[in-house]
Order: structure tokens, then sequence, then C-alpha cells
């Protein structure tokens, strides 16, 4: 049996406080399913009012968009994961698309952190995705075996820290561009990803680990996206900042 889907808001550098708290009791008025996973990513600062607002007996999950490889030191304006392990954060996105684009994230150094996220207990939703151009020249599963490969390079964990991982697949041309991935392109390539996994570290494994796509979701688009055999949830964007969307989009996709 498949397991709940999970549908993720990465709220990038959007919502302040009265956002925040404003969304939340939106959010509140509706019913969600008990049978989808749902978490919210907001900006670092306000995961405390987040926290308080959800409440202790949330459904809701809280993540992070980003956070360091390192537990303290002198790295000024960064985040150690121990301080999100602390708010309670649950899940924590690595390598997005943006951080790879403005700040020049490599491969090694998102794996560091999918890393250091893992012996945490905590779980990594760790994004790759091809350029238009890369896809337009039928580069797209060499791009994702790279990013793959150099990330899990620098990752030690055993299989039952292994299976925290969640894989967005994000192909960057869908980011925020209204441009979706039709159900069968994003399908072709998570099935080519779940087998890569399987070459990794056996079915078993592979089949427990979630891959969600992420790429211009919208309430009209996600029932059929989430019914694609190897597409586990979404990772939702600028969708996700409308409490009615985001609430419409968690409704359709349950199975
Ligand atoms: C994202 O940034 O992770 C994303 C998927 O954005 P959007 O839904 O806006 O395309």
């Amino acid at each position: 049996m498949r397991s709940h889907p999970l549908i993720i808001a990465n709220w990038k550098m959007h919502h302040g406080m009265s956002d925040t708290i404003k969304f939340c009791t939106e959010l509140s008025r509706s019913a969600l399913p008990t049978d989808v996973d749902v978490a919210i990513c907001p900006p670092f600062t306000v995961l405390y009012t987040l926290s308080v607002v959800l409440g202790d007996d949330s459904l809701i999950a809280m993540g992070a968009q980003n956070c360091h490889f390192e537990d303290h030191g002198a790295y000024t304006g960064e985040v150690s994961p121990l301080f999100l392990k602390e708010m309670s954060c649950r899940y924590v996105i690595v390598g997005h698309s943006e951080r790879r684009q403005y700040f020049a994230e490599s491969n090694s150094f998102i794996g560091k952190k999918i890393q250091k996220l893992l012996e945490l207990d905590m779980q990594p939703v760790f994004c790759i995705g091809e350029t238009l151009t890369e896809r337009q020249s039928e580069q797209t599963f060499g791009v994702l075996e790279k990013q793959l490969k150099e990330a899990f390079a620098e990752v030690q964990a055993d299989k039952a820290q292994l299976k925290n991982i969640v894989i967005a697949y994000e192909p960057v041309w869908a980011i925020g561009t209204g441009v979706t991935a039709t159900p069968a392109q994003a399908q072709e390539v998570h099935a080519w990803i779940r087998q890569w996994l399987v070459k990794q570290f056996g079915s078993d494994l592979s089949q427990s680990l979630k891959i969600i796509y992420g790429g211009s979701v919208k309430p009209d688009n996600a029932k059929e996206l989430m019914s694609q055999a190897d597409i586990d949830g979404a990772l939702v964007g600028g969708a996700s900042l409308r409490s009615k969307d985001f609430c419409a989009i968690i409704h359709n996709s349950k199975r």
C-alpha cells in the first residue's frame, strides 16, 4: 500500500509574522484530511510564530528552507541545523535550484547538509532538476545523475537513516513559471530516479523513499500529478502562499 502523499509548502522569502498568522487563521477554518502529510517551510524568522499558531497537536509539520552543515561556527548569516531541530523542524529543504543558482551551492556542499540532517534525525528535502536548455539538449538524466551522485558521495548514513530522505524533482523550467511538467513527463523522471535509487540502495529502501514533484503545482493540476505511480507528493511554491489554494492542493492530493 502506498504511504500518504506529502505536500510541502515552500514560502521562499514571503510571509512575515502578520501574514503567517493570517494564513494559519484562514487554514484553521478548513478541516484538512488526515491521510495527507503536510508541512510548511516558512522563512526562519517566523518559525517560532508558526509553531505557536499551529500549536503542539497540529497535523502540520514545520520545515526550514536551508541550513548549514556545521553545528556552530563563524558563519555569519547562516543557521545551524541544531537550532532548527530545537525549533521542532522536521524537514529542511536543501539544494533548491534558487540556492544553486544565486548562492552557488555545489552538489557536495548539499550532500554535507543531507548527511548532517540525517545524523540529527531530520528529513532533508533534497531538490534536483534540470534547466530548460539541459532538457532541450537531452541532458536531463545526465544532469540528475550528477546531482544525485555527487551529493550522495558525502552521505555515509545507514539504511534506517537514509529512508528519511525526501527527493524533490523540480525541473528548473517549471519553477515559478506557471509551466508545469505534464504528469507523463514528471512520472518518467520520477521512475528514473526510483530506478537509480534501486541500483544504489536496493529496492526496499528505494520504495520507501518519497519522491515528490515541484514546479507550478496548483489546485487544478495536483490530482493528476499525484495519481502517477512514482509521484509521492509535491513541493509547492507560489500556490502555497494562498491558504485557499494550498488547502485545495492538499485535498486534491488525496488518493
Ligand atoms: C519551488 O520553489 O519549490 C516551487 C516549486 O515553486 P512554484 O510552485 O512556484 O513553481
